[in-house]
């Protein structure tokens, strides 16, 4: 009895509550009492009392009301640790009977207290008896008359009178609410929003004030920007004679909060209710140190804040919030900074469909999240996996999506579904995730078994048939129109800024292309830490010179083919060097094994014959020697450039003119060239001992001096292991995650996909460890390979290039094994560069963590 008096409290300035006892709400209202706002009288109930209430143990409720008037009306909130997490809805208006309600009538006339009772019997019915709300479909509020209407749906359907004690209609409320949050699909809803399983509940019983009756009165809800963008507008409305959120139902008669040419509003109506609720609204901003969304009431002509939560916000607004709060010197720079979450910068970062683009709109659902993405179809998660574990963009398409899909999800570059509206599981996870997500596409024909669909004027798609999506607009399209890149507005400007101040780990992106480059540069990446160069040889032209290459009879035929790819090369990293305007430049010799840039398929192969002029069974013979039963783990990486030294002779030759060409031009570069894949020091000395000969040539040839910088990629266990060994004569490593991942599971990257959700779910893997860095294992050999390298060579660099770079946990592990970058993608720079400077930051409030 004694230990829960201590978890329930009438909420004073100096009562014992907590956010992590009592819920955020319980804790605002506390701080709103502190402030002398007039708040009705609340009693806020512990995450303690509320998992006893769940579990079939009342508190005395005597105690409770013992706080209250016997004439008081009460409602009860939820009050969970964030708002965000939710809860099960308001109740109001409990303790209305026969008796409150004909006392009622005297004070605020008979249709305003019938209103009253009616509201509450058909809250009781639906939140606590489970009854179906359209029991009361015919009832109208116009008669006056609508409570015994309500009490006589209420009783054919539940045979027994409506409870008439307020301890009954107070504890059914409560023992319902407290279930409600302990039941399964609360539970998952919350998980999904980022709640720990066992999250408290916490609720409020506050004195219900009438937004009904005589004089002004009514209800609203109001706050001082605006949600999508975060901008200073005063929003939201005002209804008269109407409680809780009723204002914002749309109903006729609804005021607008400030003068608008499109009705009345309270500013003009009230004006000095108006000019004190807005006065109100600052002093919380200012003192909540909070964009806050205030519920009021007033009765009579009095106003009262009934409630006060973190205003709901889009990532862009998040930015924009919180950086205007630092601009006015409401919090630090700092606090701005760890306030918004890397992830929602991501979204923000989205591409969009250029507005000129031509659209080849195949049908239209719900824009659930926004950003456009381009893929193939995939229709399960596993093959969504799949395909990220081979670099390869895709779109989920699903009926709907369950939790057991998140992990596609998060592999897919954007999901499309069936069914569902913008409350959806694939809607609000892709919008937390910040995934492009268009659902509720009825106009088209799914056939998930056939793994095809089909739209109205017959087209079909199957498997592997690129789309694209535009979660901003709800549009489904053919092919892949024009994109525009994300553009950043001038509050992340300015938080990127601070990050850039605050932050200790540099950022690199990994591009590829010019395009990738000028959307690092966008992002002030610090250079780029991967550019994988294998893909520069995937375009039309040189593909097929990449074929002679390879079909080549000697060296001397070989040396001449790549004689024409060097231009080619030349001007790609000319271009690089020039974009990224002296910054780093880390350039990846060849990697990938040479059977990938010949065909498959017999057709290919007899276009291939075709092209290089020679006879179909020598193409086919020439596929068949260099197809490898393991090609992950075969002729690949250093391995191809220690037997066929050519390529990287060339590769080296097209970076070192190029680098020539660049400073010509005033731009001063020292690249850096790193390879990949190596598991021995002998590889390094041999790769080492050609590219110098190639730079001195070249320095001979063009009379310029330069520096370059040779690195290794770490992405085999033994490399880790020999860190030592292979660091003494290398000015960097870089490990390779996506590699060093698959080596040391023994996991293929390519297939693990189909199985990874049987092993997730079955526990065997707490993550997919190809998008979550294993620190147990994969992390083990990275801090053993700092370690070994560091202690031969101290002012080694040392950085991760695999996918894990961007995530803001894999920033935390490498920046504490003492790593001096971290290279990702383009797009995730401005999340990789926030997560660093929220460490940091953290860090220096708190270093022991
Ligand atoms: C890696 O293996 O981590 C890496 C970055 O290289 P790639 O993904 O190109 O194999
Ligand atoms: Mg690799």
């Amino acid at each position: 009895m004694q230990r829960n008096f201590e978890n329930y409290h009438l909420i004073t300035s100096t009562a014992k509550i907590s956010t992590p006892t009592h819920g955020g709400r319980a804790k605002c209202l506390q701080r709103l009492v502190r402030l002398d706002l007039p708040v009705p009288k609340t009693v806020a109930l512990s995450f303690d009392v509320i998992k006893e209430i769940a579990f079939g143990k009342m508190p005395n409720l005597n105690d409770i009301l013992s706080n209250f008037a016997p004439t008081d009306i009460l409602c009860v909130r939820p009050s969970s640790e964030s708002s965000d997490w939710g809860g099960p809805g308001a109740v109001l208006n409990i303790g209305m009977n026969e008796e409150r309600c004909s006392h009622l009538k005297k004070y605020i006339g008979e249709k305003a207290a019938s209103e009253l009772y009616f509201r509450f019997i058909q809250a009781y019915s639906v939140s606590v008896a489970r009854l179906d709300p359209d029991i009361f479909d015919h009832i109208t509020e116009a008669n006056g008359n609508s409570a015994s209407a309500a009490l006589a749906a209420y009783e054919q359907e539940v045979d027994e009178s409506f409870p008439q004690s307020i301890e009954h209609q107070l504890s059914e409320v409560l023992r319902s609410m407290a279930r409600a949050w302990e039941g399964t699909s609360a539970r998952l809803l919350r998980e999904a929003k980022g709640a720990p399983a066992d999250a408290g509940l916490g609720l409020i019983i506050q004195k219900m004030v009438f937004g009904v009756g005589d004089g002004e009165s009514g209800s609203g809800v109001l706050q001082l920007v605006n949600s999508d963008t975060g901008q200073y507008q005063i929003t939201g409305r005002y209804l008269r004679q109407s409680q809780g959120r009723d204002s914002l139902s749309d109903k006729l008669g609804t005021l607008f909060l400030t003068r608008d040419t499109r009705g009345p509003s309270l500013e003009t109506e009230e004006p000095i209710i108006f000019k004190d609720l807005i006065k109100k609204a600052e002093l919380m901003r200012k003192k909540l140190r909070e964009e806050m969304q205030i519920e009021f009431t007033i009765e009579n002509g009095q106003l009262h804040i009934l409630d006060g939560i973190r205003v709901m916000r889009r990532p862009r607004a998040a930015v924009s919030i919180a950086v205007s709060l630092a601009k006015d010197k409401i919090i630090s720079k700092e606090e701005a900074l760890v306030r918004v979450d890397p992830r929602a910068v991501g979204e923000l970062l989205h591409r969009q469909i250029d507005p000129n683009a031509e659209r080849d709109i195949l049908a239209r659902g719900v824009a659930a999240s926004p950003g456009a993405a381009t893929g193939t179809v995939v229709f399960s998660a596993s093959e969504a996996q799949a395909c990220a574990a081979r670099g390869e963009a895709c779109i989920l398409v699903r009926r709907e999506t369950s939790p057991e899909d998140i992990r596609g999800m998060h592999a897919a570059a954007g999901v499309l579904t069936e069914r569902g509206g913008t409350t959806s599981h694939a809607a609000v996870i892709g919008r937390g995730i910040g995934l492009p997500c268009v659902v509720g596409v009825s106009e088209i024909n799914f056939n998930s078994n056939n793994k095809a669909f089909s739209i109205s004027d017959g087209r079909s798609f199957q498997e592997g048939d690129l789309i694209t999506i535009d979660g901003t607009l709800g549009h489904v399209l053919g092919g892949t129109p024009k994109m525009i890149e994300a553009a950043l507005d001038d509050s992340l400007k300015l938080m990127l800024d601070w990050a850039e101040e605050a932050g200790d780990i540099k950022v690199r992106a990994n591009a590829d292309t010019p395009s990738e480059a000028r959307t690092a540069q966008n992002f002030n990446a610090h250079g780029i830490g991967l550019c994988r160069t294998e893909h520069m040889f995937f375009e039309d032209d040189r593909l097929t010179l990449m074929r002679e290459m390879i079909f080549a009879d000697n060296r001397d035929e070989r040396r001449a083919v790549l004689k024409r790819l060097l231009p080619m090369q030349r001007s790609d990293f000319l271009e690089l060097f020039t974009l990224m305007q002296g910054l780093p430049v880390c350039i990846r010799l060849f990697d990938p094994p040479l059977h990938e840039f010949l065909p498959n398929d017999r057709e290919g192969m007899h276009d291939l014959a075709e092209a290089l002029d020679l006879p179909l069974s020598r193409v086919v013979s020439r596929v068949e020697t260099l197809a490898e039963y393991n090609p992950m783990l075969g002729m690949r990486g250093v391995r191809v450039g220690v037997t066929v030294p050519e390529i990287y002779e060339m590769q080296a030759r097209a970076i070192f003119e190029a680098t020539v060409e660049a400073s010509r031009n005033g731009t001063p570069v020292v690249p850096e060239i790193m390879i990949p894949l190596v598991s021995a020091k002998r590889e390094v000395e041999l790769v080492r001992a050609r590219i110098d000969a190639v730079a001195s040539m070249v320095r001979a040839e063009t009379a310029i001096d330069f520096d370059y910088r040779l690195g290794i990629m770490v992405e085999t266990p033994r490399a880790a292991l020999r860190a030592d060994d292979i660091a003494l004569d290398s000015a960097f490593l870089s490990f390779g995650t996506n590699d060093l991942t698959q080596m040391t599971y023994g996991l293929s990257r390519d297939d693990a996909g189909r199985f990874m959700s049987d092993y997730v779910q079955q526990g065997v893997f707490p993550e997919d460890p190809f998008h979550t860095l294993d620190i147990d294992g994969v992390g083990e050999l990275l801090k053993m390979g700092v370690t070994r390298a560091r202690g031969v060579k101290s002012d080694i660099v040392l950085s991760i290039c695999g996918e894990h770079g961007g995530s803001p946990e894999s920033i935390d592990f490498c920046r504490k094994i003492g790593m001096d970058y971290v290279s990702c993608s383009p797009f995730r720079v401005p999340v990789a560069k926030l997560a660093a400077a929220q460490l940091a930051i953290k860090d220096r409030i708190d270093p022991s963590k």
